[in-house]
């Protein structure tokens, strides 16, 4: 056999299985696989030899949000939070529907499924978002969240951001932005704003 068409060779299954990896993805994933290795290559920290270049922490502990937000099986979205207290991360969450509950793209949340728009329909929303389920986990495994850094792959949304600041959270980092229409968007910075809990996109 010619050595090009050799299927064992190692090029042959690597690309095999980065094309079926970027099919799964499809277009409801921000592909964290590729941003966690690709972009914090680029903020390494300069002026260091090779050996001991190591990323930044906002970059170390969103790398593992991406990371985290591959386990979500929601069909709209995938986001990835985790929280740390004392540079340790204490709990981390994906969105997804209750445990026990079928999961989202096996029809669990029919919400999900249907053609509402973006922001419209979660009262009857059943996923539970990745920062409300790194909350909630947080305190199922008796690990306190007051004082602590949560990092979020999406803007947290106006529930998620009261429940991080009544979860004693001092921060609130996320990568993505989120859009609100005008009222909801004051509203959200006033409370913000009051609360004092610091926001801030990376
Ligand atoms: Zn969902
Ligand atoms: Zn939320």
């Amino acid at each position: 056999m010619p050595a090009g068409r050799n299927p064992l060779k190692r090029g042959c299954w690597g690309a095999l299985r980065c094309y079926r990896l970027e099919k799964r993805a499809g277009n409801r994933t921000l592909a964290p696989s590729r941003r966690a290795l690709g972009d914090s290559a680029d903020r390494f920290e300069e002026g260091r030899p090779l050996s001991t270049a190591r990323p930044g922490w906002d970059d170390y502990y969103m790398a593992i949000a991406r990371t985290v937000a591959t386990r979500s099986s929601c069909v709209r979205r995938r986001v990835g939070a985790l929280i740390v207290v004392e540079k340790a991360i204490i709990a981390t969450g994906y969105n997804g529907t209750p445990m026990g509950v079928k999961n989202c793209d096996e029809g669990g949340c029919p919400r999900c499924a249907s053609d509402a728009p973006p922001g419209a329909g979660y009262d009857t929303c059943v996923c539970v978002h990745a920062e409300q389920n790194a909350i909630v986990l947080a305190a199922r495994h008796g690990n306190a969240t007051n004082g602590g850094i949560l990092y979020a792959t999406l803007r947290p949304c106006f529930g998620c951001a009261k429940e991080s600041i009544q979860a004693g959270l001092r921060e609130l980092v996320y990568e993505e932005p989120y859009e609100y229409g005008a009222g909801l968007e004051e509203a959200y910075r006033r409370l913000i704003a009051e609360s004092g809990i610091l926001l801030r996109q990376r």
